[in-house]
C-alpha cells in the first residue's frame, strides 16, 4: 500500500526560486490531469517547471490545436478552482509497475529509479510519478497561461518517440504574467529571421542547403563593416591579420586532438588518394602550423595572429536556427603566442579590446565567467601544476585591475586552461555568450610550437585563443535583435534616404546624394511615383537612420529636410551642416544620433 508523505510548505517562507518551481511544477500536473481527460489515449513524459513556467511532453494521437489548449486551461482552471490537495506517496516498484502499465514513459522512467525511492504524487482523482515539490494544493497555482505546442523527442533523443510538448507561462501575478507576454511579444517583432527578411539582409535557401546563410547586400554590408570595425582593433592592439583555406589536412587534426575530442561536429572528410582533407571546424591549428612556418625568437613575443575565417561545424539540422546555430560560421579568431610570463598581460589587452567591442556595440550589461580548475586540481589538467597556478593568479590580477564584474567558477576550465567567457546581456534582459579569451598549455606543445628564449635554448609558447564577437553570424544576429533591426548610422547598410517630393526635385536629391556617396555615406534616391508621406514611411520601415526631404525650398537654399527614422524632424539644413552631424556620428561610431 502507497504510504503518505508529509508535505506541508509555507510558501510564503521559501525563497522565490523555489516557491515558483513548485507552483509550476504543481501546473505540469494540473495540465497532464486535463490532457487525460482532453485524450485518455495520451502518453504522459515529464512535466518540470522552467524559468518562465512549465511544459509537459505528451504523445497523443493526434497534433493539438489552440482550441484544444483553450479547453485544457479553462479544464485546469477548473481543478485549480477546487483546491484539490497534492499528495505525495511511496510505493513499491510492483505498484508502480501496475498503475503505469500503459505508460511506456513512465515505465522507462521507472527504470532509472531506485526501489525505495519511487514515489507518486496525487491531486483529485489523477496520479503521476512524481519525486515531489508541489504547492499544497492546486488553489496556491497563480497566474498561468498555455503559450505554445513543440515538437521534442523522449529523452531528448532523435532515436526515440516524438512528442507534443505543451509550454505554460506562469507568475506569482497577473502584472508580471503581462509583463513577460510583453516581452516575449517584443522579441517575436524583434526576431532576427524575420528583421533579417524584411530589411533584406540574408536568407536560406533549400538548393544550398540548411544553416548556410546567404548574405543579401544589404546584410553583406553590415558583416563587412562589422569585420572592419574588429579589424581596426586588432591592428591598433598589434594584431597580424593572417589567412588560412578552408580545407585542411586529417593529419593535423589528429595531431591537435581535434579528431579525437571534436569529430562529432566536423563533417565527413573528403579524400584525395590516401590523404583525407576537412573543412576547418577551427583555426588553432592552422595558425600554429603558420608560427611553424618560420622561425621565432623570444623578442618576436607576444606574436598576434588574427584571422577572420569561415568554418565549418556538422550541426543536427534540428538543431539549427536563423543565425544562431549554422554550419557556417566566420569566426574573428585571434591566437597570441606568447611566453609564460606575458599571460597576465596579453590576457588584460584581450580583456580591453572585447569590452571595447562590446561597448561600441551597446552591450553595456555583461559578466565575466572565468573557469579554472578545482582548487589545487591544476595538475589534473597539466603536468606542471604550479605553471598553471601562476597563469591563474594572473589572468585574477588582469581581471581584478580591469574592474569588470566576474564570478571564478571552479572546475569548469577546458583541459587545456582556464578561459574567461563574456556574458552579455541584451535589450530584452536575455544573456548571450559572445566573446571568449582561453589559456592554452597543451596545443603549442602538441603541435610542436617552439621559440629561441633569451638563453639561447627552445622553448614552447603558451597560447592565447580569443575571438571578440565569437561568430560573425550569431553575433549579427545577436545584434539584429538587440536593435530591433535599427542599426546605429555607422552599421546602418543604407544611412539616408533622399526623398524628392516631385519629379522635378529627382536632379537635386541625385546631386544632393552624390554628395553624400562621395563623403562615404551610404544613401538611397527614392523616386518612385508615391506620396512623399509613403516613402517616409516607408524609409522608417527599413530602420534607415536619416530621410532627407528635397523640395522647391530646398534645392533653392541648397538645404535638405531632416526627419530622424524615430519621427524626430530636425528641420532644413545646409547639406553640409548635415554631413559634418553625420560625419560625426559616424566617426565616433555613436549609438544614437
Ligand atoms: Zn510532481
Ligand atoms: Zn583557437
Amino acid at each position: 500500500m502507497p504510504e503518505p508523505i508529509e508535505e506541508r510548505v509555507e510558501l510564503e517562507a521559501l525563497p522565490r526560486g523555489e516557491r515558483l518551481a513548485r507552483m509550476r511544477h504543481s501546473a505540469a500536473h494540473v495540465l497532464a490531469e486535463a490532457m487525460l481527460e482532453l485524450m485518455p489515449e495520451a502518453e504522459l513524459g515529464i512535466g518540470p517547471p522552467t524559468d518562465t513556467g512549465f511544459y509537459y511532453d505528451f504523445r497523443l494521437p493526434r497534433p493539438l490545436t489552440q482550441e484544444d489548449l483553450a479547453w485544457l486551461r479553462r479544464r485546469m482552471r477548473k481543478s485549480i478552482g477546487r483546491r484539490l490537495p497534492f499528495r505525495m506517496e511511496a510505493i513499491t516498484r510492483a505498484e508502480a509497475e501496475e498503475r503505469w502499465r500503459d505508460q511506456p514513459f513512465k515505465l522507462d522512467l521507472l527504470a532509472g529509479l531506485e526501489d525505495g525511492a519511487i514515489t507518486q504524487c496525487t491531486h483529485g482523482g489523477f496520479t503521476d510519478l512524481c519525486r515531489g515539490g508541489h504547492v499544497n494544493h492546486t488553489g496556491e497555482i497563480p497566474a498561468f497561461k498555455l503559450m505554445s505546442i513543440a515538437g521534442a523527442y523522449w529523452r531528448g533523443d532523435e532515436a526515440n518517440p516524438q512528442l507534443q510538448r505543451v509550454y505554460g507561462a506562469l507568475f506569482e501575478t497577473r502584472e508580471e504574467l503581462e509583463e513577460h507576454e510583453r516581452r516575449l511579444e517584443e522579441a517575436r517583432k524583434r526576431d532576427h529571421r524575420r528583421v533579417g527578411r524584411e530589411l533584406g539582409l540574408f536568407a536560406f535557401s533549400d538548393d544550398v542547403g540548411p544553416g548556410i546563410p546567404l548574405f543579401l547586400p544589404k546584410g553583406e554590408t553590415v558583416r563587412h563593416l562589422m569585420e572592419s570595425y574588429v579589424r581596426e582593433l586588432q591592428e591598433r592592439a598589434g594584431y597580424q591579420h593572417v589567412w588560412t583555406a578552408h580545407l585542411v589536412k586529417g593529419a593535423l587534426f589528429e595531431r591537435s586532438g581535434h579528431k579525437e575530442h571534436y569529430a562529432s561536429a566536423m563533417f565527413p572528410p573528403m579524400r584525395d588518394g590516401e590523404t583525407e582533407l576537412y573543412l576547418k571546424p577551427m583555426n588553432c591549428p592552422s595558425h600554429m602550423a603558420l608560427f611553424n612556418a618560420e622561425q621565432h625568437s623570444y623578442r618576436e613575443l607576444p606574436l598576434r595572429y588574427a584571422e577572420f575565417a569561415t568554418l565549418y561545424r556538422y550541426e543536427k539540422s534540428g538543431e539549427l536556427s536563423g543565425l544562431t546555430r549554422v554550419r557556417a560560421l566566420t569566426q574573428d579568431d585571434a591566437h597570441v603566442f606568447c611566453a609564460p610570463e606575458q599571460i597576465g598581460d596579453e590576457f588584460a589587452r584581450a580583456l580591453a579590446l572585447v569590452r571595447e567591442a562590446l561597448e561600441t556595440y551597446g552591450f553595456t550589461e555583461y559578466r565575466v565567467a572565468l573557469s579554472l580548475p578545482d582548487a589545487g586540481g591544476g595538475g589534473k589538467f597539466v603536468d606542471d601544476p604550479e605553471r598553471w597556478e601562476r597563469a591563474v593568479a594572473a589572468l585574477r590580477a588582469a581581471m581584478e585591475a580591469s574592474g569588470l564584474a566576474y564570478a571564478e567558477e571552479e572546475g569548469e576550465a577546458a583541459f587545456y586552461g582556464p578561459k574567461a567567457d563574456f556574458i552579455t546581456k541584451d535589450v530584452l534582459g536575455r544573456e548571450w555568450q559572445l566573446s571568449t579569451i582561453q589559456v592554452d598549455f597543451i596545443g603549442p606543445g602538441r603541435m610542436g610550437c617552439a621559440y629561441t628564449g633569451e638563453d639561447g635554448r627552445e622553448h614552447t609558447p603558451v597560447l592565447l585563443h580569443r575571438a571578440v564577437t565569437g561568430s560573425t553570424e550569431r553575433f549579427l544576429g545577436v545584434l539584429i535583435e538587440h536593435f530591433g533591426g535599427a542599426f546605429p548610422l555607422w552599421l546602418a547598410p543604407v544611412q539616408a534616404v533622399i526623398v524628392p517630393i516631385a519629379d522635378r526635385h529627382a536632379p537635386y536629391a541625385e546631386a544632393a546624394a552624390t554628395t553624400l556617396r562621395e563623403a562615404g555615406f551610404r544613401v538611397e534616391v527614392d523616386a518612385r511615383a508615391e506620396r512623399m508621406n509613403a516613402k517616409i514611411r516607408a524609409a522608417q520601415l527599413q530602420k534607415v537612420p536619416y530621410m532627407l526631404v528635397a523640395g522647391d525650398r530646398e534645392a533653392e537654399a541648397g538645404t535638405v529636410s531632416v526627419r530622424v527614422r524615430t519621427g524626430e524632424d530636425l528641420g532644413a539644413m545646409p547639406l553640409a551642416n548635415f554631413l559634418a552631424r553625420v560625419g560625426r556620428e559616424r566617426e565616433t561610431r555613436a549609438l544614437a544620433p
